[in-house]
């Protein structure tokens, strides 16, 4: 659809071992997709409703994107991913339209996994604070309601499923969260020791790594609060910080071999290090 431009449903290649901690939410999240993602016709044949969406919830950064990526991968099923504010902000006046437009795209692409991000810059408790942008409060509303439609037209022929994501679910309307609608809740919680060294681990599975560097250490009280997001960014400064070193070090050599050369007879180029 039209409205819609430029969201294209593919099936993800982020597979669960890149995601590193959160064993129990990885657990639950693929009992919970497998079934109407991969197993429809089963909940059809015992006359049960599929289960039709669900909220992961937890502080930035800690990997909610990835899980739901991992779970649409998981199950072979495609992936198509919104933001709360980018729907009210770059389908102004159109946003109604373009979450009918969404679920249309996702049952057309059936198996499919919708991700919203942010559901909270929609689904915010209704009627709640007074004054605000009233606007913008009525537009979020219209588009909350428009999804509460979408999710509760979702047939009994599965196929489809919500993943939603939020920092601040004590903020959501009660609406969304009732029976049929996102009535499973998966925290996603700042990993612990062991889980930011295994973060640290596959963020840094092709670094070549100095003998005195211990992942195990590093995952310790000195990285004690850090989100999954703040490590692969100490990661990405410590890779390319090393990468510069090794550009400098290269560059003296070679620096010292003409210095060399230029003293004595001409010599051949010498070869790179390997
Ligand atoms: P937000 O609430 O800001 O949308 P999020 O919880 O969806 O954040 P992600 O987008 O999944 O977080 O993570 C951001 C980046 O941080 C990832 O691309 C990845 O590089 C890294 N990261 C976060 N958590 C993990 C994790 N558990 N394992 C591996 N990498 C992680």
């Amino acid at each position: 659809p039209a409205v819609l431009r430029g969201l294209a449903p593919e099936v993800p290649d982020t597979r669960f071992e890149d995601v590193g901690g959160l064993q129990e939410v990885k657990e639950a999240l693929r009992e919970l997709v497998e079934l109407p993602l991969s197993h429809g016709a089963l909940l059809r044949a015992y006359g049960l409703p599929p289960p039709r969406g669900a909220l992961l919830y937890g502080p930035p950064g800690c990997g909610k994107t990835l899980l739901a990526q991992a779970a649409a991968s998981r199950c072979g099923a495609n992936f198509l991913s919104v933001r709360g504010p980018e729907l009210l902000q770059k389908w102004l006046g159109e946003s109604e339209a373009a979450v009918r437009s969404l679920f249309e795209t996702a049952r057309q692409a059936a198996p499919c996994l919708i991700f919203f991000d942010e559901i909270d810059s929609i689904a915010g408790r209704r009627g709640g604070g007074g004054g605000g942008a009233a606007a913008g409060e009525a537009a979020a509303a219209r588009v909350l309601n428009q999804l509460l439609v979408e999710l509760d037209g979702l047939a009994d022929r599965g196929g489809v499923f919500l993943l939603a994501a939020t920092n601040r679910p004590e903020a959501l309307d009660p609406a969304l969260l009732r029976p049929g609608r996102l009535d499973r809740l998966l925290r996603v919680p700042l990993p612990d020791a062991a889980a930011r060294a295994s973060i640290l681990a596959s963020r840094l599975a092709r670094c070549p790594l100095g003998a005195d560097v211990d992942l195990a250490e590093l995952a310790g009280e000195a990285t004690r609060g850090m989100s999954g997001a703040d490590l692969a960014e100490v990661c990405r400064r410590a890779g390319t910080a090393a990468i510069r070193e090794l550009v400098a070090a290269e560059r003296s050599w070679a620096q010292q071999q003409e210095a060399a050369a230029g003293g004595a007879a001409a010599q051949p180029p010498p070869q790179a290090p390997p």
